[in-house]
């Protein structure tokens, strides 16, 4: 493939290592991402009916706070990393050298499809690296204008666009790569990391999964409800992968915590929900179908305390509430990925953890509690790729912390720091000079050379001058 020989041959002139042509390169984000906010907007209205506030803070903001952070850190994250020695190799120094890794493949997704794109080639970058932009065609808008403007503001010799479905993705995962970061669903994550084993590519896996969110009756209420309808239906209508999924709560709390949900739910979108400007519509008719059937699979039709209503014209679904689904429903039995929020009733908070844990290790997980006990025992006892206590979402939008997957959720992770570290080699290097000989390292191998070696390989000082005196 013409494009991906022309990014090896970027790469092996060295261009892309210098520390200025990255700092070029996360500048010409921030010039196109300013200089066409209007354009970004539009695109993600005309894919996801995405309202403007959403666009803004999570798409456009989230792409310049990364290029920013680079900005600042790259200095820093270029830098050798010191590491300690030992008596073995004194006098010595040792260091991590960061390398670029090669030519790195990205295949995004189209749910946050400008953010998640560029989050990931501004890490590429950031290691030194060259890179395929491969957005999703499912939110042709965004896969559009991101070809342009990358084309028109970034070095196109190391930076290119592919655009594409099914075929075009299977060509590029032909080829060798030395690192590949797809986000998306698992089936197609099984079929990346296949094509990648090949040629032995590493792939970072961005996964999904079902992200429960516990809710003690020790939490505030309304705050709980307001972050709750924020991490479901404000983000996205739930079309995010660490939306809470399912709730797990009390038998007697559940009702109290409907209500509160669906007073809140009502100040925010009104008491026409599919009228609102301010809920992302569903992504596509096979989505919505997706979604419809979860609704009226018999085992939970009369389950729902809220919502229901949907639109198959605008694609547009109304904010939904499930109360007591039975685990064994289709909604329980896949990530639902939009605006349906079931809540499955304990009798005991603390057996929620025994529901999590019985099922795959989910991409995030969250609680809202006061009691400080309960907020350890979910740490020690979920496995997840990562929790937030009293808040959904959030942790994702930490740059200090890593975002990715555990078990089924994904594998590897990126963000900020990590996403340097994670498009880079981690190269050691040892520095010694000529002195420090020790001649019991040498032939002929004796049984006191042995000996001394030994008593000084288990740092023990009394045994290696018993070694040295023959004491
Ligand atoms: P998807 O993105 O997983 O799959 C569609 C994409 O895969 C398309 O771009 C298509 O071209 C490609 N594709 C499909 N079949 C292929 C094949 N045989 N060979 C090569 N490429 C192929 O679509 P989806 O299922 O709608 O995505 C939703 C999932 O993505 C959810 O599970 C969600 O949690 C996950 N997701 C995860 C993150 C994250 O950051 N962890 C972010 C967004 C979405």
């Amino acid at each position: 493939m013409a494009a991906v020989a022309e990014l090896r041959a970027t790469f092996a002139s060295g261009k892309t290592k210098s520390y200025d042509w990255r700092v070029s390169q996360f500048k010409a984000i921030l010039k196109l991402t300013n200089e066409h906010e209007k354009d970004i907007i539009e695109a993600l209205r005309s894919d996801l009916n995405k309202p403007e506030h959403e666009a803004i803070l999570y798409e456009i903001c989230g792409v310049k706070k990364s290029a920013k952070l680079s900005l600042k850190e790259l200095r820093r994250w270029m830098t050798p990393e010191k590491a300690k020695t030992s008596l073995i190799t004194f006098p010595s120094s040792a260091e991590l050298v960061s390398e670029p890794l090669g030519v790195i493949l990205v295949i995004s997704t189209w749910n946050y499809p400008f953010v998640l794109s560029f989050e990931a080639v501004i890490g590429a970058i950031a290691a030194g690296n060259t890179v395929v932009l491969k957005p999703s065609e499912i939110a042709p808008a965004t896969s559009s204008l991101l070809s342009k403007l990358i084309g028109e503001y970034m070095d196109s010799s190391a930076v290119k666009v592919v655009e594409g479905a099914v075929p075009e993705t299977t060509a590029l995962l032909e080829q060798k790569w030395d690192k590949i970061i797809y986000t998306g669903s698992e089936k197609v994550g099984r079929i990346v990391a296949a094509a990648a084993a090949k040629h032995l590519t590493p792939v970072i896996l961005e996964l999904g999964g079902k992200c429960p969110v516990i809710v003690d009756t020790k939490a505030n209420l309304e705050v709980t409800a307001r972050r709750l309808i924020l991490g479901k239906w404000g983000s996205n209508s739930g079309q995010t992968c660490v939306s809470p999924d399912y709730i797990l709560t009390t038998k007697e709390f559940a009702p109290k915590l409907v209500d509160a949900l669906v007073r809140e739910l009502k100040k925010f979108y009104g008491k026409e929900p599919l009228e609102s400007p301010d809920l992302s519509r569903i992504i596509n008719s096979s989505h919505f179908n997706r979604l419809t059937k979860l609704m009226d699979d018999e085992k939970v039709s009369g389950k729902i305390v809220h919502g229901g209503q949907r639109d198959k014209t605008t694609l547009k679904i109304a904010p939904t509430i499930l109360l007591d689904v039975p685990e064994d429903s289709l909604i329980m039995n896949e990530e639902i990925f939009g605006p349906l929020f079931p809540i499955i009733t304990v009798d005991k908070i603390e057996d929620s953890f025994n529901v999590i844990n019985a099922r795959e290790k989910p991409l995030a997980a969250y609680l809202f509690t006061n009691d400080e006990m309960l907020k350890g025992e979910f740490v020690e006892s979920v496995s997840a790729g990562g929790l937030s206590i009293n808040e959904t979402t959030l942790h994702s939008a930490t740059l200090t912390l890593p975002f990715g997957g555990v078990g089924e959720s994904g594998m590897g992770s990126y963000h900020g720091k990590y996403s340097f570290d994670a498009f880079s080699h981690k190269k050691p290097v040892l520095r010694r000079s000529f002195a420090g000989e020790v001649a019991a390292r040498y032939p002929p191998y004796t049984p006191e050379k042995q000996r001394f070696l030994k008593a000084f390989l288990d740092g023990n000082i009394i045994d290696v001058f018993r070694a040295l005196f023959g004491w």
